[in-house]
């Protein structure tokens, strides 16, 4: 998501070696240059370009560099290819962890290393629904993550439509009991996302009140802008009590809709059968370019290494992962920065959030303080068009030369507060300052969370601009003279 620009009110949503296997050819990484000790000129204020400015070298040379390179997408590539659906659990998910291993080390930094995370193991299991009168309609549907199941041989019932969380809210519980609530509301199309920030809710909240409306089940309209007939799996709360829940392909919902406009009485067949296991060990993985100066301070890039299970996880978030590791192989490739920079890949953002909450505790108050700044990629490979920050109020000033260090890549200032990505959020939490970078999410929920997320729809010369952008913003912060202050407090609940 994943993440970035949207607006959800209350969304989670989101012992590993390198064992190299033999039969994977070694992605092809440039190598870093020796350490440079003496840096000819640290971005400051005096280093502002204009138009009629150039750039400074060590900025020209990386937007220079990231746009004649087609690295971020072969990382993606890679690690689609080699690793597979990466839920976490999964034996994907353990490639995944050791191919973020190796290629780390193969960019030469330093501190490679996994930071265990304990997360929640659910599987998917049979996926069936089916309209069984007025007419006989075979649907498409998906579970939604870390739904509970309905018995074996599923469950029948009439369908009762809801359009909005009031409606919902406001159903009479004598009419709900035994019933499958289909939830049907839209997911606008819009640039920065926040489109699925509006509708995901829906996927998020309403099955637990449909719950204790007394519903035996919920099918909802997919969180997606496509009209193709697949489903768009997601997490949904575990607020008990919770009843099975799953995403019906659009196309579906608009049947199933109209057949219920008609006021006629709609009975449904829904089988969902996946499981949660016990709690399942996964990892965060991460690596370090030190800094020159202070090494101590940190500027964080995440992205997340799990995946859902039904396409390959290329837009999600292996496009993130691969932007990440562009951002860290591009900076490596000149002088260091006065602070460090380090890639996070945060496992089980997906299924839990545990990725994140881990690398939070685990640092605790005291090292988020040492936290300049985080930014995490998670949506998609398309095009940056856009920066935000969430800081303390030194921060609009100390980021002026940014917007002429973007203006290149046609990316600009933003107004709007910055959220930060899912895993950022107990970061957030402890101070840390939010920046995103904008990316055209026009098309990404058109794929994201189905069996369509594949590595095809990322193009290269695009993720290869939004790669710019991202180390254009993490090599400048990691440069500057202060830092960005901390998240004031009133701003510290995020919304995932
Ligand atoms: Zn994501």
């Amino acid at each position: 998501m994943a993440h970035h620009q949207i607006q959800v009110a209350a969304l989670l949503l989101a012992a590993c070696g390198s064992g190299d296997r033999a039969s994977v050819p070694p992605l092809q990484i440039l190598p870093m240059p020796p350490t440079v000790t003496h840096v000819e000129s640290a971005i400051g204020t005096e280093a502002q370009a204009t138009p009629d400015k150039p750039l400074p070298e060590a900025i020209a040379r990386i937007q220079r560099d990231a746009l004649h390179s087609s690295h971020a997408f072969e990382f993606v590539r890679s690690l689609t290819d080699d690793s597979g659906p990466r839920l976490t659990g999964s034996d994907g998910d353990k490639r995944a962890v050791a191919w973020a291993l190796r290629t780390m080390k193969s960019l030469g930094l330093a501190n490679v290393r996994t930071e265990k995370v304990m997360a929640p193991h659910w599987v998917r299991g049979v996926e069936l629904a089916d309209i069984v009168a007025p007419v006989a309609h075979q649907l498409k549907v998906t579970a939604l993550g870390r739904s509970v199941a309905t018995p074996a041989a599923g469950v029948t019932a009439e369908v009762i439509e809801v359009d909005s969380l009031e409606e919902l809210k406001k159903l009479d519980h004598k009419l709900a009991r035994g019933k499958i609530i289909f939830a049907n509301m839209a997911t606008k199309r819009t640039k920065d996302g926040h489109g699925y920030g509006e509708a995901v809710g829906m996927r998020w909240v309403w099955p637990s009140i449909a719950a204790k409306a007394g519903a035996r089940a919920l099918v909802l309209r997919s969180c997606g802008t496509d009209h193709d007939r697949l489903p768009h799996t997601g997490a949904t709360s575990t607020e008990k009590p919770q009843i099975p829940a799953g995403a019906l392909s659009v196309p579906d919902a608009e049947m199933l809709h109209r057949l219920l406009a008609e006021r006629k009485v709609v009975t449904m067949h829904l089988t969902l059968t996946p499981k949660t296991l016990p709690d399942v060990e996964t990892a965060n993985v991460m690596g370090e370019i030190r800094g020159s100066e202070k090494p101590d301070e940190v500027v964080l890039i995440g992205a997340h290494l799990d995946s859902w299970d039904l396409g390959t996880g290329a837009i999600d978030d292996g496009a993130g992962v691969g932007i990440a590791l562009e951002t860290v192989r591009l900076i490596g490739l000149g002088a260091p920065p006065r602070r460090s920079v380090r890639v996070v890949l945060f496992g089980n953002e997906e299924s839990g959030g545990a990725g994140g909450k881990a690398y939070a505790r685990n640092i605790g108050a005291a090292g988020a303080d040492r936290h300049v700044a985080a930014i995490e990629a998670d949506l998609g490979g398309d095009r940056a068009f856009e920066l935000q920050h969430l800081a303390g109020p030194e921060a609009s000033a100390k980021l002026v030369p940014l917007a002429a260090y973007l203006l290149p890549l046609g990316v600009a200032m933003s107004q709007q507060a910055a959220g930060g990505g899912a895993d950022l959020g107990p970061l957030r939490a402890l101070g840390v300052p939010m920046i995103d970078v904008g990316q055209d999410g026009t098309h990404y929920f058109d794929i994201h969370h189905t069996a369509n997320d594949t590595i095809d729809k990322i193009d290269a010369s695009a993720i290869a601009q939004a790669s710019a952008a991202f180390a254009t913003v993490v090599y400048t912060i990691a440069n500057l003279e202060g830092d960005l202050g901390r998240v004031p407090d009133a701003k510290r609940k995020s919304r995932w």
